[in-house]
Parts: structure tokens; C-alpha cells; sequence
């Protein structure tokens, strides 16, 4: 069996056991490979061990994949996205989780509704409030939504983060905590075309956490492929 499916497998019962400390059903939480930097024949090793949905950082790195490896599963945008690229994420991606602020929403809305698309998208929040971190501010999360809400050709299906990174996976779970509650506040609002199904959330390191905390989708990339070289 290669390491990348040993990997794979793994992960899945880790997600499996976290899911079960939590409640929760593990058929609600899916896992993300993700792939930035990494050559196509271990994206695919990856896909032949099941893995159905593909997270990548660039534009341009997503698109020659998406164009070898086809459209017959999910490829996901996870990375900052200038709004000059809008016009082809919109047609390449089928989730983009790094909405983070106005313009770029704006941008993403007329592009989709000069192609006929709705696009589905989450809002990123910065719930760390680091200076570095892309993604809006908790405190401004609520008013970007209701913002982006009156767009006609955006559908929000949730939330993503990025906590800070930690040594102890236990130090990342209050960032997870804010995000769910969040999204709890946002669900009291009932805005047109906000549903807030999806919490993305949990990395290689912090998964388990970001599992008992209310994840549906977690991003793992060295977990599965090994360190990235760039
Ligand atoms: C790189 C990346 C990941 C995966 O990180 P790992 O620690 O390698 O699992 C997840 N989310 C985003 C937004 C990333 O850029």
C-alpha cells in the first residue's frame, strides 16, 4: 500500500474517532487533499485512495491540474485570491473558501453573472486578528455577509479560518470555538442566499480539534503528502 494511501486512511480514522467524541456524524465532515506544490502523480495516487475533493492555493497551479486531471470531482480554492482572477476561478472551482472582503465579492458576483453561474463561495475570517492572516475580521464578519448577501450570483455556504499555528493542537480549538458561534449568529440573521452548512476548518496539524469543534471540511496537506518543497 503506498504512504500516500496509508495516509489517507488514517486521517479518515482520526476524523472518524473525533467525530465520534463529538457526536457527531462522520458522513458530515469531508476531507480536502490539498495539494499546492505537489506533482500530479501523487495528486492522483491520492484520488485513487478516494479522495474527492482537491484544495488549491493559485489560480493558475489549479487550473493546468483541473485541465489534466478533470472535473470528476471537487477542486476547491483555499488560497487569497486577487479579484483580477475572478473570471476564472468563478469557472474553474466549484467552492471558493478565501472571501474576505467586499471588492473582491463584487468582482466574483459580476463575473459569475456575465458567465450564467451562481458561485458558491465562504467567507474566510481572521478570527486570530493577526496582522499577517488574510480574511475579514470577526467583528466585521457579520456586516460583509449581509453585504455580500444582496449579491445575486453569490450563494455563501459558510465559514472558513486559519488559526494561528501551535505546537499543541488544544491551543487552536477557542479559534474554532469563535468560528461555530459565529456561524450560530449568522444563521439568526436568515439572510437570502446565506446558508451557513459548511465550516471549513482543521489543517494537518489541528484536524482532530477542528472535528469535535463542528468542521465539514478540513484542509490536509503534509499529512497526506509529506512536507511541501517549494
Ligand atoms: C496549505 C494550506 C492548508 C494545508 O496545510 P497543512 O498544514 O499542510 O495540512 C490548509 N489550508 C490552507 C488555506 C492552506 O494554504
Amino acid at each position: 500500500m503506498s504512504t500516500i494511501r496509508e495516509n489517507i486512511e488514517k486521517i479518515r480514522e482520526n476524523i472518524a474517532e473525533a467525530a465520534v467524541r463529538a457526536g457527531r456524524n462522520v458522513s458530515d465532515i469531508r476531507l480536502m487533499g490539498v495539494t499546492k506544490t505537489v506533482d500530479d502523480a501523487r495528486i492522483m495516487e491520492a484520488i485513487e485512495a478516494g479522495i474527492d475533493i482537491i484544495g488549491e492555493n493559485y489560480v493558475q497551479e489549479g487550473k493546468r491540474k483541473i485541465e489534466k486531471m478533470g472535473k470528476t470531482l471537487e477542486w476547491h480554492m483555499i488560497g487569497h485570491l486577487q479579484s483580477n482572477k475572478s473570471k476564472y476561478a468563478i469557472k474553474l472551482f466549484d467552492l471558493i473558501h478565501s472571501v474576505d472582503r467586499m471588492s473582491l465579492a463584487r468582482e466574483l458576483d459580476k463575473r459569475s453573472g456575465n458567465a450564467g453561474l451562481k458561485t458558491k463561495i465562504l467567507v474566510e475570517v481572521n478570527v486570530s486578528g493577526e496582522e499577517t492572516k488574510s480574511g475579514v475580521r470577526k467583528e466585521n464578519a457579520l456586516s460583509l455577509i449581509k453585504e455580500i448577501a444582496g449579491l445575486r450570483n453569490l450563494a455563501v455556504q459558510g465559514l472558513m479560518t486559519m488559526p494561528p499555528w501551535f505546537d499543541n493542537q488544544e491551543d487552536a480549538r477557542p479559534f474554532f470555538v469563535a468560528l461555530r458561534e459565529l456561524r450560530d449568529r449568522i444563521i439568526e440573521e436568515d439572510l437570502p442566499d446565506v446558508v451557513m452548512k459548511e465550516l471549513s476548518m482543521g489543517m494537518s496539524g489541528d484536524y482532530r480539534v477542528a472535528v469535535e469543534e463542528g468542521a465539514t471540511i478540513v484542509r490536509i496537506g503534509t499529512a497526506i503528502f509529506g512536507e511541501r518543497v517549494y
